[in-house]
């Protein structure tokens, strides 16, 4: 019997719906799903084989114990037996524990109920902390909230974008596609990158080139010109914002020869693209880890958000300063409470929100103070459990990471395959996919949507959720675990999370789901954040000047490039999936180095020869690929490939707020031949 089953991505953010075609219990195919509002149908080249990586022979399907320095295979009770009797001897600071933008709500609240509950600490954080920490640091203070503003739905209602450091093209197609339709009826797209990406040649009617790391340069330039020609919103300024005087002051103080020579772009290009957004009705601004992604990656956002508050385009509809959260779950999984500084719902750590979880977990001795970050859990930390991330591939400074790794008391890994992190474990679970469990995600725009159960997992392999709940049972913790289904933990996540008081497993059968906040039954959700005032203190927008600092490290005479890192279309993340996706390996089986032509012809070098690309960190051989996508003095290197780490170049040099790596920016050198 042949059966259409709806279900949503497990790629990007942009949460688009299709149908699987399942026979006898197997999914064969993929359907459209007309009807799905995010999405109406069309899906991108990694959403159509979306079901492929499921059926590999590789796919983890017992438990695996480490014994004699390999990994052998054990049963269940075995090697949960194990976790649980080692795990009793690293409570507090000694455990830490690795979530991921990957897991359903239902697997993340789990996961830092165990963390505060049975490990007794804030040790808790997920792959957000290398893509959108900054976004937390910025935003926060500035409008209250690191969460997209707007709706997806909603984006084509803006008549300018402006895409800074995030090529929508190959990362976020879907959403590229309602920019492309709004340009059709008129609206004008800014591109801010350093690369000639698909999205700066293709959608874009502006392309700012900027210095790799000169962000905060450009926007205080943009911001400038806006000013210069009184092009501010005076009206917005005074009734929702504070601390404009500051900005102005500070603007006035600022060179145009210092914005120029640090972004590299003239003031007439920056002066048109600010006045374009300063003059639209309705100026959208989208970013991601081109901003994100550097030592001073909360100053970069905290500056975006001057630049929408002194024009007013934020608190509405198609408008906004939005994070582009690249996990399906990446949102989620902060909501969750997986940040070592926030319980459920955002709720600070503290003496405060410690109390309250007490009283609804019915425990106590809940941790008080912030925990460590991801970095340092793996650094400070004696036992690490992973969930579903892939730090010898996404973590800066690999050949760091891996010896960190290899020296812990105590690695337990959560996973689908064995990914380069899986092999270091002493002990391997595996894990069912998104469509071998029932859950929730959410995605970016804050939308929760639920996934159903499709088919079986392979093997023995279980639900993350289930699995910790055993590991908790085992060290006396059954009754706080004793979940039976999902629903039963979605339940308990809405008492826990005020945002999502009021959505039920019966609300999210509507396609298209419910985006938060949502505090009744009967509340349709809130597509638009912001629309009356800011989740700040005084409600109001808070403004700051922000002033430009250089990357951490800049080229010189013995490392003169810039190496920049980012994604591919046919490549997601570690590429755990999309490499064992034949279609998406055959298209880009391996990575490369993008060198710009003026570049290779001074180093001799020919499209396709191998090069080898070396930092402070390390060097990697590579293929190159000649390309004006890159400036003459810059390299490009894709990070998906685990036999070819480009983290193993990249500086863990770390926003001192966020703590977050500068994957974005370093200095290299090239040689011929490899
Ligand atoms: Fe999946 Fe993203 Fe492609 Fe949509 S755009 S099909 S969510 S990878």
């Amino acid at each position: 019997m042949v059966e259409l089953v709806p279900t949503i991505c497990p790629y990007c953010s942009c949460g688009c719906g299709f149908y699987l075609v399942v026979k006898d219990g197997r999914i064969v195919g993929e359907e459209p799903w007309k009807a799905h509002p995010l999405n109406e149908g069309a899906n991108c080249i990694k959403g159509r084989r979306a079901f492929k990586f499921l059926y590999r022979e590789d796919r983890l399907k017992k438990p695996l114990i480490r014994e004699g320095g390999r990994l052998r295979e054990a049963s269940w009770a075995e090697a949960l037996d194990l976790a649980a009797e080692r795990l009793k001897e690293f409570k507090g600071n000694s455990f830490g524990l690795i979530a991921s933008g990957r897991g359903t709500n239902e697997d993340c609240y789990i996961l830092q109920k165990f963390a505060r509950v049975v490990m007794k600490t804030n040790n808790i954080d997920y792959c957000a902390r290398f893509c959108h920490s900054t976004t937390v640091a910025g935003l926060l203070p500035s409008v209250g909230s690191g969460v997209m503003q707007t709706s997806i739905t909603d984006l084509e209602l803006a008549d300018c974008f402006i895409l800074f450091g995030v090529n929508v093209k190959e990362t976020f197609p879907l959403i590229s596609r309602r920019i492309l339709r709004a340009r059709r009826r008129g609206a004008k797209v800014i591109a801010v990158d350093p690369r000639r990406t698909p999205t700066a040649r293709y959608l874009a009617d502006i392309h700012l080139q900027l210095k790799p790391g000169s962000d905060v340069a450009l926007i205080n330039g943009m911001m400038k010109a806006i000013l210069e020609e009184g092009k501010e919103n005076r009206e917005f300024i005074r009734a929702r914002t504070s601390g404009f005087e500051g900005l102005r002051d500070y603007l006035a103080s600022l060179s145009w020869e210092s914005v120029e020579g640090a972004t590299g772009i003239s003031r007439e290009l920056i002066k048109e693209a600010a006045l374009l957004y300063a003059g639209a009705e309705r100026g959208c601004i989208l970013y991601d880890e081109g901003i994100t992604q550097h030592w001073v990656g909360g100053d970069n956002v905290r500056n975006l958000a001057n630049l929408a508050l002194i024009t007013g385009h934020i608190g509405r509809p198609g408008t906004g300063v939005n994070s582009m959260r690249g996990q399906i779950n990446g949102e989620g999984a902060g909501d969750m409470g997986c940040v070592n500084v926030f319980y459920p719902g955002f709720q600070r750590v503290g003496d405060e929100t410690a109390k309250r979880f007490e009283e609804l977990w019915g425990v106590e001795g809940l941790p008080r103070e912030p925990g460590f970050t991801y970095l340092d859990i793996i650094g400070k930390c004696r036992a690490v459990y992973i969930v579903g991330a892939n730090p010898m591939v996404a973590a800066p400074d690999i050949n760091n990471i891996r010896s960190l790794l290899e020296n812990l008391d105590l690695l337990i890994v959560q996973d689908i395959f064995l990914t380069e992190t899986a092999e270091l474990a002493h002990i391997v679970f595996p894990a069912a996919t998104w469509v071998e469990r029932e859950g929730t995600h959410t995605w970016i725009d804050r939308r929760v949507q639920k996934v159903e159960k499709v088919i079986e997992p392979p093997g023995e392999a279980k639900p993350d959720w289930w699995i910790t709940c055993e590991i908790a049972r085992r060290m006396g913790y059954g009754d706080k675990f004793s979940f039976s289904s999902p629903e039963e933990i979605f339940e308990e996540i809405r008492r826990a999370v005020p945002q999502y008081r009021g959505i039920t497993y019966a609300r999210l059968k509507k396609p298209g789901g419910i985006q938060w906040p949502c505090p009744s039954e009967d509340h349709p959700g809130t597509p638009t954040m912001f629309t009356e005032r800011f989740n700040t203190p005084d409600g109001k927008g808070q403004i700051q000047p922000v002033e430009y600092k250089p990357p951490a490290e800049a080229p010189d005479d013995e490392y003169p490039f810039y190496l920049t890192t980012g994604r591919l279309i046919f490549h997601y993340h570690t590429g755990t999936m999309t490499r064992r996706t034949d279609d998406l390996h055959n298209e880009i089986p391996e990575c490369f180095v993008e060198i710009n032509p003026k570049d290779a012809e001074r180093n001799g070098i020919k499209e396709g020869e191998r090069v080898r690309v070396e930092t402070r960190r390390g060097g990697l051989e590579l293929p190159a690929r000649v390309t004006d996508e890159v400036p003459e003095g810059v390299l490009f290197i894709p990070f998906h490939f685990g036999d070819k780490p480009a983290n193993l170049l990249t500086n863990p040099a770390l926003d001192p707020g966020a703590r977050m790596p500068e994957f974005k920016v370093c200095a290299a050198r090239l040689i011929k031949g490899g």
